[in-house]
């Protein structure tokens, strides 16, 4: 016997890459192109390095009104977390406790599965149809919880929320999870349904459409006791997730409701023209609500076409694995950056 038969073994969830050169052109994690608003830039400045001493408002108390306000919500409806990856782990622990299995797609946010290991819960993925939309009768069966993201991560591809609320109407006994982290980038968001159905939970990140990926916020929007059983659980934790700087921050880019809506509007701007430039050149992709296409050529291998980049400084996204190994996942960049990517694409003689 050794101590190792003990280790609670993962296979860890792999982040995309975070290179160190100056001058390449990053398209390979989804982050917003754009500086984050002066509102954010102006708090840090004023900030004081003295509240640092006291541990921080456990309840995010500042932050949270500030995003019941602008969803319309009560103060209870919403949970604060580092990042929606903290807070969607805190979900899975809360509300997946059932022997019955979790659904969620073949093709999703890779996270889920990770989780679901490192918690035994037990889950079972359901294939996503050949053009990568959601088979909603799949998820009228019986389970332990459900998870959508919408639009989905890596195919960009959102679903309207009268089909999500489909699913939820065949599902009164289970929790489901609407993960909107690329919400803001043109999907319809089912906010509205946690008013409806307490079993529904909505969340949603400041990481893609505020450009605050380094403050690691995330949120969740459910009934008020839903989101009781969810501060149970954190704070059988750990109180104080939310550092202070990020409170003060977040609360900040709220307050900018202008930054971010010109923001996100360029990002689509940009997501059109590069959309059709791809076409142009024979790639094959879904309509996509993100930040990012998921893109296939039908002559060029997705492989040959992420190390001709890589090797010529444009980082995009690419999954060794099945269905998804001939695609490449590429998130809409500045103009200037979207230019440098199509160069060197016909660098490579993709015309
Ligand atoms: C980026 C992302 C998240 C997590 O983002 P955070 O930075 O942890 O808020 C969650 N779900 C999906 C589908 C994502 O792409």
């Amino acid at each position: 016997m050794s101590w190792e038969n003990n280790v609670r073994r993962v296979v860890p969830y792999v982040p995309g890459e975070q290179p160190k050169e100056q001058d390449i052109v990053k398209l390979n994690t989804n982050e917003n192109p754009y500086a984050p608003s002066p509102m954010v830039t102006k708090a840090l400045r004023e900030m004081r390095a003295r509240p640092l001493r006291l541990y921080p408002d456990p309840k995010a108390d500042m932050l949270v009104s500030a995003i019941a306000k602008e969803y319309g919500l009560s103060n209870d409806m919403v949970f604060a977390g580092i990042g929606s990856d903290d807070v969607l782990a805190m979900l899975f622990m809360t509300f997946f406790n059932s022997a019955k299995p979790v659904l969620f797609p073949d093709i999703t946010y890779s996270f889920y599965d990770v989780w679901a290991e490192m918690l035994r819960i037990p889950y079972e993925t359901q294939p996503l149809d050949e053009n990568f939309h959601i088979v909603p009768e799949d998820y009228m069966k019986e389970n332990g919880g459900i998870v959508i993201a919408n639009p989905n991560a890596p195919t960009g591809v959102a679903i309207p929320v009268a089909t999500i609320e489909m699913i939820v109407k065949a599902n009164p006994d289970s929790i489901i999870i609407v993960d909107e982290a690329y919400v803001d980038f043109g999907a319809e968001s089912a906010l509205p349904l946690v008013h409806k159905y307490d079993n529904v939970i909505i969340t949603q990140t400041f990481s893609k459409s505020r450009s605050l990926a380094g403050l690691r916020i995330g949120y969740a929007m459910a009934a008020p006791g839903t989101i009781r059983y969810l501060n149970d659980v954190k704070y059988s934790f750990n109180s104080y997730t939310m550092n202070y700087p990020s409170i003060v921050l977040g609360t900040a880019a709220l307050s900018d409701k202008e930054h971010f809506e010109r923001t996100c509007a360029k990002v689509c701007a940009t997501r059109k023209w590069v959309m059709k430039r791809f076409r142009d050149l024979g790639f094959k992709f879904e309509e996509s609500s993100a930040n990012f296409l998921f893109v296939t050529h039908p002559d060029v291998q997705a492989r040959d076409i992420y190390d001709y980049l890589r090797a010529n400084g444009v980082y995009v996204r690419w999954f060794d694995k099945p269905r998804i190994r001939n695609y490449l996942r590429i998130t809409i960049g500045k103009d200037a950056q979207m230019d440098r990517l199509f160069e060197c694409l016909e660098d490579m003689g993709i015309k």
